[in-house]
């Protein structure tokens, strides 16, 4: 049996280390909140009072932490994960983090002789839950075939996308995609509006021609065509805005640090900003039809 070390059992970890728990492994679990912890220690986890507890003497350490800064601090700071673990433990962070601090973790994780991945999810709190996340891995061939067992408990595409780096690098090129296609496709009806055309015509014209995209077809930002999408529950639940803003944020950054030019992207985060500063971070991000129609 497989011993798990899990840190940070949020909103998003807290799900997947219960799907490792259901899998028969041994989780043990530490989170700086008490809140956290109790769902994954009532379902059988067992709490470490430390990071460091929970590392010592596991077969595996997943890592699913706020940003770069908490990696780095849990990895590297004084007695980090890369001084505490098991020498041939494989390491695993699932957290959403930039470039830089995930290449910074694994050039000293590899220096120490470990198998490291960067496996940054999409798929959300519902995919964590359901086991149905999408793993974008960076790192060498060894610890992706290492890691691909655990992740399939946890979720349904498993994708090696390159080196170092290269899953947070897919991360976030995606959900640059992803904002600039919704911003889009939210100035689509916005304009049919206008011009006096139904959602539902709409949707049935443009999901069968060259519009066609997910934002419209699984997410459409506006209530009826698409009885799942967060726009029939007024934006509630979904992919927070201050969670896509912060994605758009490590997009710049990335292209910024690397010279590429990504100005629909650098206005995507433009207008998620402004949302943002506007109270609805919590929204879903397709609530963004709402300032674009200027309503909020
Ligand atoms: P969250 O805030 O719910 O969970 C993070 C947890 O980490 C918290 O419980 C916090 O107490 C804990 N933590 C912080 N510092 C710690 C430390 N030093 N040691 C131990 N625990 C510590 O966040 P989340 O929604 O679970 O997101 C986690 C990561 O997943 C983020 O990088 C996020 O961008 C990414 N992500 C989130 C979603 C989503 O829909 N929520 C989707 C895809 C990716």
């Amino acid at each position: 049996m497989t011993t798990i070390a899990f840190i940070g059992v949020g909103n998003m970890g807290g799900p997947m280390a219960r799907n490792l728990l259901k899998a028969r492994h041994l989780v043990r679990a530490f989170d700086l909140s008490a809140a956290a912890l109790k769902p994954v220690t009532d379902a059988g986890a067992s709490a470490a009072a430390t990071a460091l507890e929970a590392v010592k003497g596991a077969d595996v350490v997943i890592t699913m932490l706020p940003a770069g800064a908490h990696v780095r601090s849990v990895y590297l700071e004084g007695e980090g994960i890369l001084a505490a673990a098991k020498k041939d433990a494989l390491l695993i962070d699932c957290s959403t983090i930039d470039i830089d601090s995930a290449r910074a973790v694994h050039v000293a994780a590899e220096k120490a002789g470990f198998d490291f991945l960067d496996a940054p999810v999409s798929g959300g709190v519902g995919g964590a839950e359901a086991g149905t996340l999408a793993f974008m891995c960076g790192g060498a061939d060894k610890a992706f075939a290492r890691a691909k067992p655990v992740l399939e408990k946890m979720g349904k595409r498993i994708v090696l996308a390159g080196g170092a780096g290269a899953g947070q690098a897919a991360k976030i090129c995606n959900n640059m995609l992803l904002a600039i296609s919704m911003i889009g496709t939210c100035e689509a009806f916005a304009l049919g509006e206008k011009l006096g055309l139904e959602h539902q015509k709409l949707f049935d014209i443009m999901s069968a021609a060259s519009g066609q995209s997910w934002s419209l077809t699984t997410y459409c930002p506006v209530p009826g065509p698409v009885p799942t999408a967060p726009s029939n529950r007024d934006y509630a639940g979904g992919f927070a805005t201050a969670l896509m803003l912060k994605d758009l944020k490590l997009s710049q950054a990335a292209a910024q640090s690397a010279g590429a030019a990504t100005p629909l992207g650098a206005e995507a985060a433009q207008l998620y900003a402004l949302f943002a500063a506007q109270g609805h971070g919590g929204m879903d991000f397709s609530g963004i039809i709402k300032m674009l129609r200027g309503e909020v």
